[in-house]
């Protein structure tokens, strides 16, 4: 690809759309690698070992933190999640831009350790669409989608650090706007100085006469 890949978070409301936005940006844009999750959460109906998450006990899971095997990790309405190093590492270097899909307590590390990620927040366009998209959605118990919005709302004080905030109303427009932001990334001058110093150098030496 020619070009160094960018770390991406993209964290958002439970319910807000994320796996949906990312599957389709995926499969529209060949540039993205997205981490696969390691997570002591049980399996919901349908999500499969190694496609959604990598499924783990807790004892398994804190022996991966103490093999310093994750990047970042935390807990989440009573389990473990945690981003696998290895994987992200590898992607960078090949030139992807590289999409973790975690929470807010996550994405505050991941920007401790790589100031230069780029930090997306996405929501939907009011409280009562998510609400009403995780009772629909049918995956969780009442009293965990209570929880999950509980946690909606400390979530809701930290999205001023995250870099953008996207809208997801419509599915399309959302990942549009996402990858028009990452391809905006990649253009500012501190992600190209390797660039600038070349074509600097070569003016130079039109300018000696060369
Ligand atoms: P869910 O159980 O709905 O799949 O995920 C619950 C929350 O955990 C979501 O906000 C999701 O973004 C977050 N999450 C998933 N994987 C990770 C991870 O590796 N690290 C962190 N910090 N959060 C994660």
């Amino acid at each position: 690809m020619g070009r160094q890949g960018i770390l991406i978070v993209v964290s958002g409301f439970s319910g807000a759309g994320k796996g949906t936005i990312m599957k389709e940006l995926l499969c529209r844009y060949e540039q993205y690698a997205l981490s696969i999750s390691a997570t002591t959460r049980a399996p919901r109906p349908g999500e499969t070992e190694g496609k959604e998450y990598f499924f783990k006990s807790q004892e398994a899971f804190e022996q991966m933190i103490a093999d310093g095997a994750l990047i970042e990790y935390a807990c989440y309405v009573n389990h473990y999640y945690g981003t696998p190093r290895a994987y992200v590492e590898e992607k960078l270097k090949e030139g992807r831009d590289v999409i973790l899909e975690i929470e807010i307590q996550g994405a505050r590390k991941i920007k401790e350790q790589f100031s230069d990620a780029v930090l997306l927040f996405v929501t939907t366009k009011d409280a009562k669409t998510l609400k009403e998209r995780l009772v629909k959605r049918g995956t969780e118990e009442l009293s965990v989608i209570e929880k999950r919005l509980q946690r909606a709302v400390q979530e809701s004080e930290g999205v001023e650090e995250y870099d953008y905030l996207v809208v997801n109303d419509d599915l399309d427009l959302c990942v549009s706007q996402i990858h028009s932001i990452i391809e905006s990334e990649h253009q500012k001058t501190d992600r190209n100085r390797e660039k600038i110093k070349k074509i600097r150098e070569e003016l130079k030496g039109f300018s000696k006469g060369e």
